[in-house]
């Protein structure tokens, strides 16, 4: 199934402003994966930062990311540095009552995947993000993987205990600037992978046994940068998918796939989708 030359397209010509003959050439592949989409029975989905961006979250190392343009608050997402040092949780709590992401609603490239959904034709969606907005915007929770965990819960680092983020920052804004687990006093976190902890291998599983049985492997919104999440595109073309790329730049792994998409991703999946 592999044997399509692999192409890379730029959207931007779908705003104009761009020669006829680029928006016909990319018409026409929207039209080719479509159909890929259309036939495929086991769809997975891989999204990144990319997908929420367009949600009004920002990414952490883009142009405006939030590490690249505070290389101190990577700090908070280390776990050796939030575990060790009670400024850095403090300041991780102020951080955490003003993310964007509670007020973020899902956009139109989300809302394209829960069209997926309905088809009958989403495996698994395995998302590198922790904002919740593809549950959100209405995916079963069943069929999410969050491989970096998730930002709506607490995690008890010395009991394990798990409790809605939104009880802790209720805390929080009512003056407790690191609160402590309520049942043994130990330090809470978000439910996040940090940098310096491990992924929960059965997570890591799950997403690549759905890989390497998936027909189609979609990444979106993803640099593909980033192990083992970037991992489950040679695992889907190995087992025999079609890979396809929708990302606003190049990504690590366009070599890969049978048709690269590049451009606004809450333009492009419902194109591709809807
Ligand atoms: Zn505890």
């Amino acid at each position: 199934m592999n044997n399509h030359p692999s192409r890379a397209l730029a959207s931007e010509g779908m705003e104009g402003n761009h020669d006829g003959q680029a928006d016909a050439e990319l018409r026409a592949v929207i039209d080719e994966v479509r159909g890929w989409i259309a036939e495929a029975q086991r769809i997975v989905v891989l999204t990144g930062a990319g997908i929420s961006t367009d949600s009004g979250i920002p990414d952490f190392r883009g142009p405006q990311g939030v590490w690249t343009k505070d290389p101190s608050a990577e700090k908070t997402a280390t776990l050796a540095h939030y575990m060790g040092d009670p400024e850095v949780r403090r300041r991780s709590w102020r951080t955490r009552v003003d993310h964007p992401a509670w007020r973020a609603e899902p956009n139109p490239g989300h809302r394209a995947l829960v069209e997926l959904q309905a088809r009958g034709t989403l495996d698994t969606l395995v998302t590198q993000n922790i904002d919740g907005l593809h549950q959100e915007a209405g995916v079963d929770p069943a069929l999410v993987v969050e491989i970096h965990g998730t930002m709506r819960e607490v995690v008890c680092m010395s009991c394990d205990e798990r409790a809605p983020m939104e009880r802790a920052l209720a805390r929080v804004q009512a003056g407790e600037e690191d609160p402590p687990c309520r049942s043994c006093g130990g330090i809470l976190k978000s439910a996040t992978i940090s940098f310096g902890q491990n992924l929960v291998p059965e997570d890591l599983q799950r997403a690549a046994a759905a890989a390497d049985r998936a027909d189609m492997l979609l990444a979106v919104g993803t640099t593909l940068g980033v192990y083992p999440a970037a991992n489950l595109v040679p695992i889907a073309r190995v087992g025999g998918a079609r890979i396809v790329i929708v990302n606003g730049s190049p990504t690590e792994m366009d070599h890969l796939a049978d048709a690269v998409l590049r451009g606004s991703i809450s333009t492009l999946l419902p194109a591709l989708v809807g």
